[in-house]
């Protein structure tokens, strides 16, 4: 049983089947959620493509409206929503509390949207105008690191752009999708918002499916292929925000313990389960060893704990598979490199991994390689900035980069050439609403956020008009 229900076509509802949802700091189950099934995804289809013809003739002023509202509930129940994302994904009460504001921020960002038409040309002889028309049914798949903030930023520039929504957070974190469906079912049309809880079963379908004109993706990049290759039946609209890799080189006129703290915080954010977390630590042979103590004394002063205790800076990793995974790259760490912090499992049900770094490590190794998504931080010492540029850049992976010197003109330069759809100066994992969001290589396609983002959940259209023609005389 649950006291929870799905909202789909305007209703409130359970199936009859629940889904477990396990808090990451006790390895138990918290809470039942209500599960949909193939016939609650055609329902929620169907709904959505109802709405969404309703939805695309409304003006931006009502949708505008709408969002407001939307983000007024969230406000609201900021520490209601926050309390539930601490139980379900694990992260500390003041972090799910920033995300839960940060969506809020994200729903008002683009509540203030708007897209007008354009007129690309106007003679004697001819008109032409761009427009830009919604999609329709928008399918919006969550992995399970920000359940709440993906969520909303994903449902606010499909709404504002006059598109509906069916959302199907991660399997592991469904409780604060559900919450917010719970939260706007009064304010929201019937079929405009529909929250879809799976169990890894129903995002293939979703994805195939001819009334969902397009699919926005977070999560790995396995997954976000075998989406556009079940999407290319339909030829359906892609984002795919995928996995990261990223790189951070850092030059050698860089002070370590001014640099660090601003390291340390962009690596071990929300425990390293961050597509734009720094995941692997170039440093300067001149200021490897400094940088390393500097890292090490930060990692090891960490509380690592139940988010719902005071003390606790970083939580578990969010789910029994991925708490395994990331334990084999702190074994992958152990044996090709020098552990300074972590690296010894800490005993607890829950998924606690304490603050890993590995020190005198290669390229090569997994650990560097391949993203853990958890928190382990592998230094690897360079001495010439051309190779250690070839050796960031080897990656399939184009995310997000970042250079770190004193020197702005020499930082911009080496920043120019990281093959990353982000690259930041000085910081890293900074972003907003306002700011697009690309990625490069195989870390996806398309953009979020940002007014280019907001394009990619609209359709262009051209209208061209010949002056010329008359009527022919009688
Ligand atoms: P995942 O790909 O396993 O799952 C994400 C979502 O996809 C879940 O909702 C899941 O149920 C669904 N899914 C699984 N198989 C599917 C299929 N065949 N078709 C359609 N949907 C399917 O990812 P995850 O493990 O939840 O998240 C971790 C990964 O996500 C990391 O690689 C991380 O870098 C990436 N990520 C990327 C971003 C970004 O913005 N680029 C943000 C967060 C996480």
């Amino acid at each position: 049983m649950s006291e929870h229900k799905l909202l789909i076509n305007g209703d409130l509802i359970s199936t009859g089947e629940f889904l477990d949802v396990i808090n990451p700091a006790t390895g138990e189950a918290f809470i039942q959620v209500p599960l949909a099934n193939a016939a609650t995804l055609e329902r929620a289809v169907a709904g959505a493509k109802a709405a969404s013809l309703i939805w695309a003739g409304t003006s931006f002023q009502e949708r505008r409206e709408l969002l407001n509202k939307i983000a007024d509930r969230i406000s609201e129940n900021v520490e209601q929503i926050a309390a539930q994302l601490t139980f379900e994904q694990g992260k500390p009460l003041a972090a799910a509390i920033m995300e839960v504001q940060f969506a809020e921020g994200f729903c008002r960002h683009f509540a203030g949207q708007e897209i007008h038409s354009e007129v690309l040309q106007d003679s004697d002889e001819k008109r032409i105008e761009i427009h830009r028309k919604p999609l329709g049914v928008v399918a919006a798949i969550a992995p399970w690191n920000f359940p709440f903030l993906i969520a909303v930023y994903k449902l606010a520039p499909a709404l504002i752009t006059g598109n509906s929504i069916v959302i199907k957070p991660a399997p592991t974190t469904p409780l604060t999708a559900i919450i917010l469906g719970e939260l706007i079912a009064d304010l929201v049309p019937p079929g405009l918002v529909n929250i879809l809880v799976d169990n890894n079963d129903l995002g293939p379908i979703l994805s195939a499916h001819p009334d969902v004109a397009k699919v926005s993706f977070t999560g790995s990049t396995p997954t976000g292929k075998a989406i556009m290759a079940n999407a290319a039946g339909t030829l359906k609209r892609l984002t795919l925000e995928l996995g990261g890799n990223d790189a951070a080189i850092v030059l050698d006129d860089v002070n370590p313990a001014a640099a660090a703290p601003g390291i340390f915080g962009a690596a071990f954010i929300n425990s390293g389960q961050v597509c734009i977390a720094l995941k692997r630590l170039y440093v300067h042979d001149s200021i490897y060893d400094e940088m390393c103590d500097e890292l090490a004394k930060l990692a090891k002063a960490a509380v690592v704990g139940n988010g719902m205790e005071e003390e606790s800076e970083f939580g578990p990793v969010q789910n029994y598979a991925q708490y395994k995974k990331v334990l084999s790259y702190v074994d992958d760490a152990k044996a090709n490199g020098t552990i300074i912090a972590g690296g010894v499992a800490i005993d607890s049900p829950g998924y606690f991994v304490p603050l890993t770094i590995v020190r005198d490590i290669e390229d090569g190794h997994r650990v560097v390689d391949e993203e853990p998504f958890g928190p382990v931080l592998p230094i690897i010492r360079y001495s010439d900035v051309d190779e250690v540029l070839s050796r960031a850049n080897r990656s399939e992976l184009g995310l997000g980069a970042s250079v770190w010197s004193s020197n702005p003109e020499r930082a911009h330069k080496v920043a120019m050439k990281m093959e990353a759809g982000t690259v930041w100066i000085n910081q890293h994992c900074a972003f907003g609403p306002d700011i697009p969001f690309p990625p490069a290589k195989e870390s996806g396609i398309g953009v979020e956020w940002g007014r280019e983002g907001l394009l990619e959940f609209t359709a262009m259209q051209v209208i061209n008009v010949n002056k010329h023609y008359a009527e022919p005389e009688h």
